[in-house]
């Protein structure tokens, strides 16, 4: 049996969050992102304003949101929304994901300066951080479950903790690459979601409970509060892209207008906004999802550009293609930091390929894909709107203009901006 290709975009049936396919040779993804060009957004957006009221505290003084941040992936824009759109007051949560590159941690500095919010930062120990990675490397062939759980987990612990009820998140990607929900059902986060897909299955209980070295450290990062003390405050999550049109491309060129957002390149996509802060998301992490899934971020870009408007099918497949066998330059620095030789690294690799995607029998070699009839594709052909370029903004290196930058928390920022609110 061939997996069948979505006529539209790139997708196959093998997708991780599982996609179907139309009579029209259509996937669910496609589909769902059709909503973008049809839904009310002002209407939408409304929605969102009534919902968020009920949330405002009143005298100006306390929290009115919570809202996670890192040094990239829209979380400018989120702010900004939430901040100057909605006339919230949010608190900006962070998990350090550890994998830090200069540019994020400048981005995340900017970030704080620029729209003057208070930020809490949570950094595991060194050792917990690698302990874990460990665990999650062996468990599910993944170096990112410690992120994926930390930042998903920490601003609901601090939700909890402080009182403060509405978490606001960006894009669910559930909804975004494989229309898993429709923007109408306003889905929120939750706990099973979270644990099945975010977390590929594995609570940090389960983690530990198959490696009970892990007991040895403080793993109150990665666990989500319970059931009761999320009902004790009423902790909910919301999601964005629910409530307007989402267009990471064209939000974070706005940020970049506006608030001097910095881009940069990136190992294995043509994207030079998303994930920029990390030096593993786009490199060896990037190689692993090929490895287990038959595809990369290329794949993921390529499609949301198809679906925007800014790429043909026939392009973005070039495009995507120049990035598939790209070999990531940080792979040498995780091997040491993990202590494992790189041949071993990959056949633990290699016990968590996704088997809709690969023949395991078979050297592992790809199930093949059945390319859609012409005549379907050109049906599900959308027109081209716009250019697909990612703009490169100057570096705020500190090297390239020592004078011009100050530090703050350990990023640099233009002095100027320092010196907002005195
Ligand atoms: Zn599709």
């Amino acid at each position: 049996m061939k997996l069948r290709t979505c006529a539209r975009c790139l997708y196959d049936e093998a997708h991780p969050l599982h996609l179907t396919i139309d009579d029209d040779g259509v996937c669910s993804g496609c589909r769902v992102h059709e909503e973008k060009d049809i839904l009310d957004w002002g209407d939408r957006f409304e929605q969102l304003r009534r919902l968020t009221d009920d949330y405002r505290s009143h005298g100006g003084r306390t929290f009115d949101c919570i809202v996670p941040v890192c040094g990239a992936r829209d979380s400018y824009f989120i702010v900004d929304v939430v901040k100057n759109s909605l006339g919230l007051n949010p608190l900006l949560i962070s998990y350090n994901k550890h994998y830090n590159t200069d540019l994020g941690i400048r981005n995340l500095a900017n970030l704080r300066m620029a729209f003057d919010c208070d930020l809490v930062q949570n950094t595991t120990s060194p050792a917990t951080a690698k302990a874990v990675t460990r665990a999650s490397l062996d468990t599910m062939g993944s170096v990112y479950w410690h992120i994926l759980a930390g930042q998903t987990a920490f601003p609901v612990q601090i939700a909890v903790r402080m009182g403060i009820p509405l978490v606001i998140w960006g894009a669910h990607q559930g909804i975004d690459q494989v229309g898993m929900f429709s923007h109408l059902d306003a889905v929120e986060m939750n706990r099973r979601y979270r644990k099945e897909h975010d977390l590929m299955g594995f609570e940090a209980e389960d983690l530990a409970a198959r490696y009970p070295r892990l007991n040895d450290f403080n793993l109150d990062a990665y666990v989500y509060p319970s059931d009761s003390d999320i009902a004790s405050i009423g902790v909910r999550g919301i999601y964005l892209n629910n409530y307007l049109r989402w267009d990471s491309k064209a939000q974070h060129e706005a940020m970049i207008d506006r608030y001097d957002y910095e881009t940069g390149e990136q190992q294995r996509t043509f994207d030079r906004y998303n994930d920029i802060d990390c030096f593993h998301y786009a490199g060896t992490h990037d190689a692993i999802k090929f490895r287990k899934h038959g595809y990369g971020k290329a794949i993921d870009h390529a499609c949301r550009e198809i679906r925007l408007g800014r790429l043909t099918r026939e392009d973005a497949e070039v495009l995507a293609g120049q990035y598939r066998s790209v070999q990531p330059a940080d792979l040498p620095l995780l091997l040491d930091w993990l202590k494992i030789d790189e041949a071993a690294f990959w056949t633990v690799v290699d016990k968590h390929r996704n088997p809709k995607a690969w023949r395991m029998e078979d050297r592992f070699s790809p199930v093949e894909r059945a390319q859609p009839a012409p005549a379907l594709i050109q049906a599900a052909r959308l027109p081209i709107k716009d250019k697909c370029e990612f703009a490169l903004t100057r570096s705020k290196a500190p090297h390239l203009s020592d004078d011009r930058y100050v530090l703050v928390g350990k990023g640099y920022v233009d002095p100027q901006l320092a010196e907002v609110g005195g």
